[in-house]
């Protein structure tokens, strides 16, 4: 089979590097550099932490953690493990937060509850909250390191990864894929796989798919203190968070805007997102949660837009149109994700998907 993915986000890479492994033709087109898009614009954090998380779930990011834990052995990436803090403003998310440290906890994962009185310990005031869920082994990673690095495995086993090159078109024949139409060139495709991000409900238009498919903006900014940060990441229940730069020296922070609700949603044009005016104002004015950044002062920010879902899941599987796959809609979490994606991409080609993932992430299920 002739297989074209289109992206080369850390989804993309991750379903070409797993897809290399198969005896398909694959081709990954990017249009411009990879990884260089919402991965890079993310916070590359690893997460274990799961709000409300059901067994799928778990099993769904134990898939991808075990590849991302054989990934930072094997090759010259390195991840920082700085844990994830979530904080609760109101009695009824700390009831949330706590339930979801015993099913984590459940789960053999290392999840506990703090009430307020112990935020401190992790560097965080505890003023106005009511308590958090602490989970110490979410880890940092660079995105675009790791998505150059699929992209190099997937070179390895013969995939042509085509970067600066635009998918323009998706030809059909009798309702099936046929052929793929990039400004470089037209190539052969019998399955086209959409890793697009953001710009899927673009691609997705070319072959009148519709899914459930919305944005949120996600501002950060780049803070610079003079006193090292030893918090985790902290995510307020009012969506900010932040999160330590992760440097050798502990200095600094990024903080940035977490929506992932469907409801907070809307359909942006990617190219061109920009940070709301003021957004850094009141980004260094929630810093003081943590109080290493009292003095803080704003040296960058950037934007990148969260593609999200009604239920929270990615949209991952083969559409109505015969041979157009897509891989989309990863509500925040697509760093994190990508290769269990990856291979839930894998189990659509080979007609080997267990019952479960596809009820839960198909393209169908709305
Ligand atoms: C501010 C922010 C912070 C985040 N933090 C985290 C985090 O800490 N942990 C986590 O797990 N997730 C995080 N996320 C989510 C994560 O970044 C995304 O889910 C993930 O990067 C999506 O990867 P992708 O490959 O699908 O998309 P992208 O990285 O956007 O890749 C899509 C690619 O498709 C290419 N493309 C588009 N149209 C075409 C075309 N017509 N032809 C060819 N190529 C095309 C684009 O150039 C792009 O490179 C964050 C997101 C944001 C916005």
């Amino acid at each position: 089979m002739d297989i074209v993915i289109v992206g080369g986000g850390i989804v993309g890479t991750a379903i070409a590097a797993r897809l290399g492994e198969t005896e398909h033709d694959v081709a990954l087109v990017e249009r411009s550099g990879i990884g260089t898009e919402t991965t890079a614009a993310s916070a590359g954090i690893l997460m274990e932490t799961v709000i409300d998380p059901t067994p799928f779930d778990l099993r769904f990011r134990e898939r991808a953690r075990s590849v991302y834990d054989d990934l930072f052995e094997r090759s010259p990436l390195e991840s920082t493990r700085v844990g994830v803090l979530y904080v609760a403003e109101t009695a009824t998310f700390a009831d949330r937060l706590e339930e979801s440290a015993a099913t984590l906890s459940d789960r053999g994962l290392e999840a506990s509850y703090l009430p307020a009185d112990e935020l401190s310990r992790l560097g965080v005031d505890p003023d106005g909250f009511v308590g958090g869920l602490y989970t110490p082994n979410d880890a940092l990673c660079d995105p675009t390191a790791v998505a150059n690095w699929f992209a190099d495995c997937a070179r390895q086993t013969g995939v042509e990864v085509r970067t600066e090159a635009a998918v323009t078109d998706i030809v059909l024949s009798e309702g099936a894929v046929s052929s793929v139409e990039t400004d470089t060139g037209r190539l052969d495709a019998d399955c086209v796989i959409n890793a697009t991000g953001p710009w899927a409900p673009a691609v997705n238009e070319l072959v009148d798919v519709s899914l459930p498919l919305r944005q949120t903006l996600g501002p950060m900014v780049a803070l610079e203190s003079d006193d090292p940060i030893e918090s985790p990441v902290t995510i307020l229940e009012s969506k900010r968070y932040v999160r330590p730069t992760g440097g050798a020296d502990g200095t600094g922070a990024w903080v940035g805007e977490y929506r992932t609700g469907y409801d907070d949603g809307q359909r942006y044009d990617p190219d061109e997102a920009a940070v709301p005016d003021g957004f850094a104002d009141s980004a260094r004015a929630l810093a003081t949660v943590v109080p290493a950044l009292e003095d803080a002062s704003v040296a960058d920010e950037w934007v990148g837009l969260r593609t999200v879902t009604p239920d929270g899941r990615p949209i991952v599987g083969e559409t109505n149109v015969d041979g157009f796959v897509v891989a989309c809609g990863m509500t925040g979490q697509g760093i994190t994700l990508a290769p269990a994606v990856a291979d839930v991409v894998y189990g659509v080609l080979e007609e080997d998907l267990a019952g479960e993932s596809r009820d839960r992430l198909s393209p169908d299920r709305f």
